[in-house]
């Protein structure tokens, strides 16, 4: 037997199990965000509405919630006025705390997160020219100690909920302002099962247009829960989003890959950093138990892919590891040996404090870039966005409790304050 099997590997940690219903705030109430429309009927005829009622009033309470970003039932006018403190005593609508919000000179800003229980997490987001992208994150901590990344340093706390993940999308709509304002005109007419809304929106003129999962954790080890909120985030009477406008990034976790393309069906990134077993058995331990050719042959059985919706290879540019010309030809061949719709996003290495690597020179960058260009792929070199913040990929780290509690109530109340200005 091979002597591997007495090393513990990091990465052999499967799903973490978590409870999926419903935990009730410690008042009794519970959060509606994160619920499905259908479990939120089925909570409003348990707590005693006749099921035509609590059909209709699930359908225009989830339209406030995620169509005009209400965190109030008093706000819902079209909802009998007896009725919304008889939501109210039984309901909330939650958002994760905000423990401290930042903003990086380049326009980034990053958000120190906190759940009800009190675990800490980061949300970012990046503004460009042509689109706005939030990058959002599925776990408290990761299981998987990829070598170059801070998140990795950290022990997996808890997976997120789908309230938290959902959560997260809705803050970033609350603090760029953007749910849509004025009257909802939808006539629910007398028979409900016929009722239509009216009230669609588009993603048009707004900042927020992309949702990346590549925030803290890996998305496929907390697949049940990152479905629930995607599926809200692309619900049409929910934040509608185009499930063309969202990315799911992984490390590679292959039994779970097709599943997403079929369950969730969003465009999917891989996090390839290395073309030989030996470096990438270092740098991401995951490959330890899903290799390189098996990773590739999941991606080209990736549903959906195609040509006009191709899969993104991540390659992290590390100093003297993983940056020769031989490293960036040999990743044309797998790619084409895979006949992988591909386009290669190279990342130069985002360092932190006690990083065991560099960041490869911009000039060797370029040469790698140029070689898979001149392969046929498209390897655009990834500008680093909110550095000076710890907001780029792979540097998310709570490290808030470094910090005094009142520093922290301090800037806490600012970024409330610029939130709401
Ligand atoms: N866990 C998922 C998604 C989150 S990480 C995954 O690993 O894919 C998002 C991307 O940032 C991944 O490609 C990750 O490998 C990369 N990354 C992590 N640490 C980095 C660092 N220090 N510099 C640059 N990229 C990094
Ligand atoms: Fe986890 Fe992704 Fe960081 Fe690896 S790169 S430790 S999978 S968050």
């Amino acid at each position: 037997m091979a002597d591997t099997t007495l090393m513990s590997i990091p990465g052999q940690i499967d799903p973490v199990p978590v409870a999926r219903d419903i935990t009730p705030r410690e008042d009794g109430r519970v959060d509606l965000i994160g619920l499905p429309k259908e479990r939120i009927r089925e909570l409003f005829e348990t707590a005693g509405l006749q099921p035509k009622q609590a059909k209709l009033r699930a359908k225009q309470v989830f339209h406030w919630l995620y169509h005009r970003g209400v965190t109030d039932f008093e706000a819902m006018t079209d909802i009998a006025k007896t009725m919304r403190p008889w939501l109210a005593e039984r309901f909330v609508i939650g958002r994760p705390e905000v423990v401290e919000a930042q903003h990086s000179t380049d326009g980034t800003r990053k958000w120190l997160l906190k759940t009800a229980d009190g675990h800490e997490f980061e949300m970012v987001f990046i503004p460009d020219a042509d689109r706005g992208t939030l990058c959002v994150s599925s776990q408290v901590g990761c299981t998987l100690n990829c070598r170059f990344c801070h998140t990795g340093t950290m022990k997996l706390v808890r997976n997120l909920t789908p309230g938290e993940i959902v959560g997260q999308v809705m803050l970033a709509r609350d603090a760029l302002g953007e749910w849509p304002k004025g009257n909802m005109n939808f006539d629910y007419g007398a028979d409900l099962d016929d009722a239509e809304d009216e009230g669609h929106y588009t993603s048009d003129g707004r900042l927020l247009t992309n949702i990346v999962m590549m925030g803290m954790g890996e998305p496929l080890y907390n697949f049940d829960n990152v479905k629930g909120a995607l599926k809200l985030v692309m619900d049409g009477d929910g934040l509608a989003l185009s499930k063309r406008r969202i990315t799911l990034s992984t490390s590679g976790v292959v039994p779970a890959m097709e599943r997403c393309g079929e369950e969730i069906g969003v465009n999917l990134a891989v996090s390839l950093h290395a073309v030989t077993k030996e470096i990438r058995d270092e740098i991401v331990p995951l490959n330890k138990k899903y290799g390189i050719e098996e990773l590739l042959e999941a991606c080209a059985a990736y549903p959906g892919a195609s040509n006009a919706r191709r899969i993104t290879f991540e390659y992290v540019m590390l100093k003297d590891k993983n940056d020769t010309d031989e490293h960036a030809r040999e990743l044309v061949r797998l790619l084409k040996h895979y006949k992988l719709p591909a386009k290669v996003n190279l990342i130069p290495f985002n360092p932190w404090p006690g990083a065991a690597y560099d960041t490869s020179t911009p000039e060797r960058v370029k040469r790698f870039s140029d070689i898979v260009f001149e392969g046929g792929i498209s390897a655009p070199v990834r500008t680093p966005r909110g550095r000076d913040i710890d907001a780029a990929c792979g540097q998310l780290k709570t490290a808030a409790e470094k910090k005094s509690r009142a520093q922290r109530d301090r800037e806490a109340a600012e970024a409330a304050e610029a939130a709401s200005a």
